[in-house]
């Protein structure tokens, strides 16, 4: 009987300060393929790159996990029974591994000087490593050592043969071996490079499913050789196809800053909501049975599956997205609405009081992005100063001849409401439609101008003259009504 093995995945970012839609989608699948199968999200920070270490970084990583709601279930932060979480912590470990590949054949040191390394690489010809050091006699490694030179170890590839393994997305991929370089695994510093770090790494954490971008997939035999010769089992290889971005020609290319935001934070700051971001992302190279689109995290964690993964390169369509930010908008309770735009609402009022549970009424149905908002509600702050000609509008039979005659109505009637609220002033504005046999846009228009200053307004006339209240709706009327009488 087989055993069959707990499903444990891991996120392994390097801490650069920024979080790609690429590292979060990777991240994603990493999460929904852990918690589809009931298994476990490790999160592994991979900072042996010293250079490209950035202050900070690593809570840029976990404020992204946190606002896409990816839960790890070890880390860092939270601990767990294959710890330490972070690769500095674990530098120790790696360099009696190497030692063992010394051994056992499948490395050697390299004491080649940088000097000897930097004139290899001038030399035209150069196809990597010559492999000056794989086979120094066991006397000429003994007084390098006694000597005191500063070393590397490095993988003993085969030159022969071919390197085979299946890849869950990309299928079946193989490599001359002759084609493989032999790779260091250990620095002079004796810290260990991300190409063995992460075989040794992944092996001792018991990960079983290695996600990552296909720009790995050309080092993945190197890695399985050091499996193989540790006679560890290799994970299964799940790659992810490339992000492209759409270019002004038509064509595309891999996704950049000059396509759009192409960091988590950023799109966020440019309104985008994490939900959102995260439904559309999860669809960036996998496809559900059914086609459906709407997802929530949940539901994600329900319906993700493998083999749903396509190795066809996705593009990133921020019509798309802004068409998922909508969906969430609109999905969203009114509570949750009010609460979420405050931040945009007070952008425009202040302190102001207003009566802003009503703003939802005529926001939420037609949104794209939060940060919309004090752009569409900046003329109930203020009245915009605007030019008469707008009073004119030919499908709503409106001109420079009858608006004032009927805005000047229409405030009398509005002027003797007792309340003031929407229904009654729906009832006055429509019933003087109706006396005067008039189209109700021909009322509404003038009105409408009249209290927004401009033609394209969230909320029609009555919506817009409920919320400036009695007092400012009449006194922007006024304002209309002298305008047209210039
Ligand atoms: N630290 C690597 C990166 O951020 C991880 C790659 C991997 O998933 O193994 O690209």
């Amino acid at each position: 009987m087989s055993i069959i093995k707990k499903v444990r995945t891991r996120y392994a970012p390097s801490p650069t300060g920024f979080m790609h839609v690429g590292n979060l989608r990777t991240a994603l699948y990493e999460y929904l393929i852990a918690k589809s199968q009931g298994g476990a999200f490790v999160l592994r920070i991979e900072d042996t790159d010293r250079e490209r270490f950035v202050e900070g970084a690593v809570d840029v990583i976990y404020n992204t996990l946190k606002l896409a709601g990816l839960k790890h279930d070890e880390g860092p932060d939270i601990g767990g029974d294959y710890g330490p979480y972070v690769q500095s912590e674990r530098r120790d470990m790696y360099l009696p591994y190497a030692e063992k590949l010394i051994e056992s054949g499948h490395a050697y040191r390299c004491f080649c000087s940088k000097e000897r390394l930097e004139k290899l690489a001038e030399d035209s010809e150069f196809g990597g490593y010559d492999r000056h050091c794989r086979d120094l006699s066991r006397e000429e490694i003994d007084a390098k050592l006694k000597e005191g030179l500063p070393y590397v170890i490095r993988q003993k590839m085969p030159i022969e043969g071919k390197t085979t393994f299946t890849d869950a997305v990309f299928g079946e991929i193989t490599v001359d071996n002759s084609e493989l370089q032999d790779q260091i695994l250990i620095k002079t510093d004796g810290y260990p490079t991300y190409n063995f770090a992460n075989v040794i790494d992944d092996h001792t954490m018991g990960i079983t499913h290695v996600v990552r971008g296909s720009e790995y997939l050309s080092s993945t035999p190197k890695y399985n050789l050091l499996y193989d010769a540790f006679g560890w089992e290799i994970p299964t290889y799940v790659h992810l196809p490339l992000i492209m971005g759409k270019n002004e020609d038509g064509s595309v290319s891999k996704l950049s800053k000059r396509h759009g935001s192409t960091g988590f934070e950023d799109l966020i700051a440019d309104g985008y909501l994490p939900e959102a971001i995260i439904n559309y992302i999860a669809l960036l190279g996998w496809c559900p049975k059914d086609n459906r689109e709407i997802f929530t995290l949940k539901e994600l964690e329900q319906a993700f599956f493998i083999e749903g993964i396509s190795k066809s390169p996705a593009v990133f369509d921020y019509d798309k997205l802004l068409w998922f930010n909508a969906e969430y908008i609109k999905a969203m309770s009114e509570e949750e609405f009010t609460e979420r735009a405050m931040p945009y609402y007070r952008e425009v009022f202040g302190d102001r009081d207003m009566p802003f549970e009503k703003f939802a009424g005529i926001l939420q149905k037609r949104l794209e992005k939060f940060t919309d908002i004090p752009e569409k509600l900046r003329f109930f702050s203020e009245l915009p100063e605007y030019d008469k000609e707008i009073f004119v509008n030919k499908k709503s039979k409106s001109n420079l001849e009858n608006a004032p005659v009927n805005l000047k109505e229409a405030y009398d009637r509005l002027k003797a409401l007792p309340d003031w609220n929407a229904d009654a002033i729906h009832d006055c504005l429509i019933n003087m439609a109706v006396e005067k046999e008039l189209k109700n846009g021909t009322v509404m228009w003038p009105v409408r101008i009249a209290a927004a200053g401009q033609t394209v307004t969230a909320g029609g006339a009555i919506e817009i003259l409920d919320i400036l209240g009695r007092e400012e709706a009449l006194r922007r009327l006024e304002l209309g009504i002298e305008k047209l009488a210039k």
